[in-house]
């Protein structure tokens, strides 16, 4: 069993359709993918129409955006119903401010000299969950910057840099709570991805862990070897899982569709947990 549980579409800021994200994953070999778009469920229907026939595994999920003081952080979330209206809610308005952000971005580039536009921004995105990599694909072909990831530094749309702008992010442990009262799965995505930025403590793993957590997403692209370490050190003395994914964005990232995987062990422990949905299988 392949099992890849972190993964984007264009509902939020991948660069294929859910239809294609499917396609990707059978052609990746997969026998498992979890759809994970950022404060958004709006991939669902297209990617659960898409499996049809195709022997493929589907875990509806969503990737939130969180913050403990100014460190923000993601929170992979499985399982969850989608209609429970608390959680519901915080998606729409973390999804919300995007907007106001994403102007307030755009803007910022302008006054540092990039030639781009919120409408070029708008198109780029498309109905997607909009955030600074659609704004990273547009200083890319304004020739600001080379590649999506180059447009992530102090420069630009790094945390703290010149033309960042916070939106409104969760507080983990409600967030945590939000997703197991909607019967959901909560994972903590990429936790030592220092790369991005400052990450949380472990006292605040711990923290998490006490409100409900069920895993550490362990294998990921953004944690060196002593990182991955220690994270699975401290996952075994909390109780938490480990999980293992690639967090593939399409072509706005290098990484494949199943670089990295999760245990099926591990896997059915974690659908053990939900009871707010079940994976589909096409
Ligand atoms: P946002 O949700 O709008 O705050 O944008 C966050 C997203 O930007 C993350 O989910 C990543 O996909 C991407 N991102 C963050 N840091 C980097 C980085 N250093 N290089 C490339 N992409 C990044
Ligand atoms: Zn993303
Ligand atoms: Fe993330
Ligand atoms: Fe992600």
């Amino acid at each position: 069993m392949r099992i890849d549980l972190h993964a984007h579409s264009n509902a939020s800021d991948g660069t294929d359709s859910p239809a294609e994200l499917v396609a990707a994953a059978l052609a990746a070999g997969l026998d498992v993918v979890a759809l994970t778009d950022h404060d958004t469920v709006a991939g669902y229907g297209e990617a659960t129409a898409a499996l049809a026939g195709t022997g493929l595994t589907l875990v509806p999920g969503a990737e939130l955006s969180c913050r403990v003081g100014e460190i923000s952080m993601h929170l992979l979330a499985y399982l969850f119903d989608p209609a429970e209206p608390e959680f519901a809610a915080e998606r729409d308005a973390v999804r919300g401010d995007r907007f106001r952000r994403g102007r307030a971005i755009v803007e910022r580039c302008r006054e540092l000299g990039a030639p781009i536009s919120w409408e070029q921004v708008e198109r780029i995105a498309g109905e997607g969950s909009v955030g600074r990599p659609h704004i990273a694909s547009a200083l890319v072909e304004a020739g600001v910057v080379a590649t999506v990831s180059d447009a992530f530094t102090a420069d630009w749309l790094a945390n703290g840099g010149r033309a960042d702008v916070r939106k409104h992010e969760t507080d983990p442990v409600t967030a945590v709570r939000l997703v197991r009262a909607a019967g959901g799965v909560p994972v903590f995505a990429h936790p030592g991805a220092v790369k991005r930025g400052q990450t949380v403590s472990d006292q605040v793993i711990a923290d998490l862990a006490a409100a409900g957590l069920a895993a550490l997403e362990v294998d990921h692209m953004d944690h060196d070897e002593p990182t991955r370490a220690h994270l699975r050190g401290l996952a075994g003395e909390l109780g938490l899982l480990v999980t293992g994914s690639s967090d593939y964005h399409g072509h706005r990232k290098t990484v494949r569709l199943g670089e990295w995987t999760t245990d099926p062990a591990v896997y059915e422990a974690l659908v053990a947990q939900a009871s707010g949905a079940k994976p589909i299988t096409g």
